[in-house]
């Protein structure tokens, strides 16, 4: 197999690279070691910054968001919500803070306005009366996962190639050149490479294991955060705490749910990153000054999510930098044919992506230059209009009520799909998203999939396995209704459906 450019990662920074290039006219190739979006971009909160909650320590940082927020509006459209976000100042918090930011805002030239308190309650009704002050800033809601997709599927149709279940075992390196990738895929176990001209390393907190399978060095920090779902939209704005950033501190609407976080701990490895009791104690406690009564609404979940931090000497945790890194290797450790783009935002992944793709374009002589900021991502597919007999329930078109998920946008977001496995399909299209977890979506997508002819019956059994253990190991820490949800579905699935190995265990 054969590429100009290989880029490694199906997150927000690899699929921005390849969107990037493809309308440079560069031929490129994505491999995702799972599905896309499986690593930190798809366990992030969604909130698409305004350069607020960053303008008191790192200007810079907070210019670029600003930068980045008012171009994605425009060219990500189709995943972005424009909900505005909240800052606010409770009672307690230091009244300095409040002077400080709206200073630094100001100088960094992020638009602000204060509103009055009943405004801001006329406006988030659930918000806390120990509220003081209240400042309006352009925040935004954006989807990760239709983020990714959208690049994805544009470069696509423009002659982009992407693998997914497609992981790098180590670059190829002949004297001191990269050139291309041992690649397994992890479903079949085959073993194949493909070369490459040029080989982008966007493997975000997995950037330094891929250098050093080159034997370049990357000096990455982790940080881990953890988010709680809420099974309900609290909030239609962002709403920050404003003070020095904190647990707890930022929740985010999104669609039809709303996401509390995070923490910052470090963390030792970017692999399978757990919430802990603790954790989750701790946003609870810290929401609860925010939203009054939080602390008893329906969570859905929790996750957890490791920032790719590149900060050679200053580690993790809230005092590292959010900016980002485009190292060329040739300049860094004298490995030609070979860059990693580290660090960053969700927020910036763009910016990330052109400077990348500048760097890639000069190695292969092409002069075009970047078009992403003018030009618009094609927007996922539209949603099927809902069937009104199926919301009163005569006959059942919808394969989740929770998320009115219909027959038609499910198989849609099917024939997305790379490579159909439950966990990609799980993100894709929203199953088992809602409230119920699973308990009926997960064996009616399982069926309809058997029905279209999509999975054998040993495959469909498979599958369901394989789709609720995913669920319930994001719903382990929950404590309260949603852990006696996620018991009601266990047992469904181990007695009703027989999907037990025997030991009570699916
Ligand atoms: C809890 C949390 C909340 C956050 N919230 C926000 C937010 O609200 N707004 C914001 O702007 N930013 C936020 N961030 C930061 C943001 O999520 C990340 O900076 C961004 O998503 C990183 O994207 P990426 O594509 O660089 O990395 P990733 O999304 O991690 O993508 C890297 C991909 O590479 C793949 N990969 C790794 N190794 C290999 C290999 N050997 N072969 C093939 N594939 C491989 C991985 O599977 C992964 O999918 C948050 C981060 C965390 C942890």
């Amino acid at each position: 197999m054969k590429t100009a450019v290989l880029v490694i990662g199906g997150g927000a920074t690899g699929a921005g690279i390849l969107w990037d290039l493809t309308l440079r006219g560069i031929d490129a190739l994505l491999v995702e070691q799972r599905e896309l979006a499986y690593g930190t971009t798809g366990r992030c909160h969604g909130l698409l910054h305004s350069g607020g909650r960053y303008v008191v320590r790192d200007r810079s940082v907070a210019r670029e968001c600003y930068r980045e927020n008012q171009i994605l509006r425009r060219v990500a459209a189709a995943a972005v919500e424009e909900t505005g976000g909240f800052f606010v100042h409770l009672e307690g918090d230091a009244p300095v803070y409040a002077e400080r930011w709206a200073e630094a805002a100001t100088s960094a030239g992020i638009p602000f306005r204060e509103i009055d308190l009943s405004e801001a309650h006329r406006l988030e009704p659930l918000l806390s009366r120990n509220v003081r002050r209240v400042f309006l800033v352009p925040d935004a809601s954006i989807d990760p996962f239709d983020l990714v997709m959208i690049n994805a599927q544009g470069a696509i149709r423009r002659g982009a190639k992407v693998l997914t279940g497609v992981r790098v075992e180590k670059l190829l390196v002949e004297g001191r050149r990269v050139r291309g990738a041992v690649l397994k895929d992890i479903e079949t176990g085959e073993i194949y490479s493909v070369n490459a001209e040029v080989v982008v390393n966007a493997a975000g907190p997995w950037a330094g294991q891929v250098a050093a399978t080159a034997g370049s060095h990357l000096q990455l920090a982790y940080g881990k955060g953890t988010l709680l779902v809420y099974s309900q939209r609290l909030c239609d704005h962002v709403i920050n705490r404003l003070r020095p950033p904190g647990d707890g501190d930022i929740l985010v609407p999104a669609k039809t749910v709303s996401l509390l976080g995070t923490t910052d701990l470090p963390a030792l490895t970017p692999d399978n990153p757990e919430p802990t009791g603790d954790e989750i104690k701790a946003l609870l406690d810290r929401g609860e000054e925010l939203i009054p009564g939080l602390a008893g609404r329906r969570v859905l979940r929790s996750f957890a999510g490791v920032r790719p931090i590149y900060d050679p000497g200053e580690g993790a945790g809230r005092g590292a930098s959010r900016g980002f890194a485009v190292v060329d290797h040739e300049e860094a450790d004298g490995i030609h044919g070979f860059c990693s783009v580290v660090g960053g935002k969700l927020t910036t992944y763009r910016l990330m992506a052109e400077q990348a793709a500048d760097l890639v374009a000069a190695k292969l002589g092409v002069s075009e230059r970047c078009r992403t900021k003018d030009t618009c991502l094609p927007a996922l597919t539209t949603l099927a209009p809902v069937p009104p007999d199926s919301i009163e329930g005569k006959s059942a078109p919808l394969v989740c009520e929770c998320e009115l998920l219909d027959k038609e946008t499910f198989l849609q977001a099917v024939r997305r799909l790379a490579r159909l496995t439950p966990e990609a399909l799980l993100r894709g299209a929203r199953l088992a998203h809602g409230p119920c977890q699973g308990t009926t979506c997960i064996y009616r997508g399982a069926l309809l999939l058997y029905r279209e002819k999509l999975l054998s019956y040993a495959g469909c059994r498979e599958f369901m396995r394989r789709a609720f253990r995913a669920r319930q190991r994001r719903g382990e820490a929950l404590q309260g209704d949603q852990a006696r949800q996620l018991e009601l579905a266990r047992g469904i699935y181990l007695q009703n459906l027989q999907l037990g190995g025997g030991d009570d265990e699916l």
